[in-house]
């Protein structure tokens, strides 16, 4: 079986789970105590790290023999040591020779790897005087907390890197932006599969570089960091062990694997991730979908413009300019204005849509006629009935223009009337103010949809019709998902209202997406098993 789909990506040429890749996971550990740092290992173990990285830098009193002897002997991993100093971003301001004494004898009594900061890298060797067990790795790390340099200084660095002696080079750059990740892609793509030199650990820091520290097994590196508990972190924009492990499936990425995002500022709180990456591994696709933090759409497509980058969903603030970029653009997202999913076809184009306003609508229709199947081959039950928005933003844009393709009739009620009027002009609608809405009731029967923010957290009390207003309206939905029952919902529910949620469109959305993404229909059930408890 082969199925051919938009976006290039072919269920059974991408062999998901057909091994587990090299690239390893490992727990930074830093407590105050050896006991606690003991601690620490078999919870890393237990959650599935592969490695640990001891901080002896974090520990409030080091017994040089003693303490190094228990962290090997009783750490159920291998073990990386680094004890780093102030002036490389780390805890430890003592003297070189002590330090470089620990991490020696760290190397003596066992430890797989330990890590040498490149400004001491020479003075450690001639300390050592080459003196290393053949097992332990010595990873020559430079830390750059200020900036990503270019392609050209990067490989510079790790030339020197390289030089000083390390068996594995390490480098950690701060990302400005999240096209700055590329640079450092392409190095370590290069000395991995092209030179095939020694193994590289490249981590991106910052929220912006995260996807660095997801993607190392198909850009080539060597580790990737993850931590115990969230915000317990080592360097800025580390994931968790459990989110590598179990919310980008990290076990699963290869070379060939398919990255799928959603762009947005701000972007960390979206559960897209949580839907998609789920699905993938149910339905054996060699995808990842991460959480992309970009700040001008334009310089993100430039730069990440092969196929590999498959497909993207987008959200506040870039669904007008994601629009703008693409070489085409379906004909309803371009009379809404927005697109809100992305895919990179094979020949490069980008293509874009609007899933979001099939999301909302065929959950009404859902709501209206009580299953699962929506639309009837009798055609759309919001035909001919009278569909108020409320909003004129970009959720009202979306549903006006859903509803009208539907064959409601749509009437727009807007906070700024001028934005009604218009928007009602596009549909061929009627315009009120806010304040007309409580009178509007020419008939029963209607569907009322709130796109504005009002009732929102915080201000769950808030609403933006009331209650009395309601008793002609047969179903009421919210465009709100925070929280799923908003007071509008409540009091439509004591009206005798039908009601759809919020979280219902952004599940509604999500199924034309993934089957955009992936040409595989969307596993409706697993994505509202994922937003039940929601
Ligand atoms: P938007 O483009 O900024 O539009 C906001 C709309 O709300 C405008 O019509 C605005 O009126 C109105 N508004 C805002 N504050 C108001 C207030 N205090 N009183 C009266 N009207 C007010 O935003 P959007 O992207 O359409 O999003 C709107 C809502 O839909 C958000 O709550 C968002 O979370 C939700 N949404 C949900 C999903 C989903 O999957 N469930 C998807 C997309 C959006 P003016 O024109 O007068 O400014």
């Amino acid at each position: 079986m082969e199925i051919a789909v938009e976006s290039g990506v072919r269920p059974m040429e991408m062999g998901v789970g057909m091994g587990k890749n090299q690239t390893l996971i490992c727990a930074p550990i830093m407590a105050d105590t050896v006991d606690q740092m003991v601690e620490l290992m078999h919870k890393a173990k237990f959650k599935g790290a592969d490695i640990v990285e001891v901080r002896l830098d974090h520990l409030k009193s080091l017994d040089h023999r003693p303490d190094i002897e228990v962290l090997i002997r009783q750490c159920p991993l291998p073990t990386l040591f680094t004890y780093r100093p102030t002036w490389e971003g780390g805890e430890y301001n003592g003297d070189e020779e002590s330090r470089f004494e620990a991490l020696q004898l760290a190397m003596e009594l066992g430890a797989d790897h330990i890590d040498i900061e490149l400004k001491a890298a020479h003075e450690f060797m001639n300390f050592t005087r080459g003196n290393k067990p053949e097992k332990c790795k010595i990873i020559v790390s430079s830390h750059n907390y200020e900036y990503t340099p270019s392609v050209e200084d990067l490989g510079n660095l790790v030339a020197r890197i390289q030089a000083a002696g390390a068996d594995i080079v390490k480098f950690a750059t701060t990302a400005l932006d999240i096209t700055d990740v590329a640079r450092v892609f392409q190095i370590t793509v290069h000395s991995q599969f092209v030179d095939r030199q020694v193994p590289i650990i490249a981590m991106v820091m910052g929220e912006r570089g995260l996807m660095s520290r997801i993607l190392c097994p198909k850009f080539g590196g060597y580790l990737t960091f993850g931590t115990l508990e969230e915000g317990k972190v080592s360097a800025p924009g580390q994931p968790t062990i459990d989110e590598l492990i179990s919310l980008y499936n990290f076990r699963s990425i290869d070379t060939d694997t398919k990255v799928f995002g959603i762009i947005g500022k701000p972007v960390s709180h979206s559960k897209s991730p949580k839907l998609y990456n789920r699905a993938f591994k149910e339905d054996g696709i060699n995808g990842v979908f991460v959480h992309l933090l970009v700040d001008d759409v334009n310089k993100f497509f430039d730069t990440y413009s092969s196929p590999d980058f498959s497909g993207f969903s987008c959200t506040i603030p870039h669904k007008e300019a994601a629009l703008a970029r693409c070489d085409e653009v379906d004909p309803v997202a371009k009379s809404i204005g927005a697109v809100n999913c992305l895919i990179r076809r094979l020949d490069g184009k980008l293509f874009g849509c609007n899933t979001d306003y099939v999301g909302a609508i065929s959950s009404i229709e859902i709501g209206l006629q009580g299953s699962q199947n929506g639309a009837t081959h009798t055609g759309s039950p919001l035909a001919g009935k009278l569909f108020v928005v409320i909003g004129a933003g970009g959720a009202g844009k979306a549903l006006a223009y859903g509803a009208k393709e539907k064959g409601a009739r749509v009437v727009i009620a807007n906070r700024s009337y001028d934005r009604a009027r218009d928007l009602a002009e596009l549909v061929g609608g009627k315009a009120l103010t806010l304040a007309e809405l409580s009178n509007f009731q020419p008939e029963t029967g209607m569907i009322l949809a709130n796109t504005t923010s009002i009732g929102m957290q915080p201000n769950i009390e808030e609403t933006p019709i009331s209650k009395e207003a309601l008793r002609n309206y047969e179903l009421v939905f919210d465009a709100i998902y925070t929280p799923k029952i908003t007071r509008l919902l409540r009091e439509a529910q004591e009206a005798g209202s039908k009601i759809v949620t919020g979280v219902e469109m952004f599940i509604g959305q999500a199924y034309e997406q993934y089957e955009r993404f992936t040409g595989l229909p969307a596993p409706k059930q697993l994505f509202r098993d994922i937003m039940a408890d929601y």
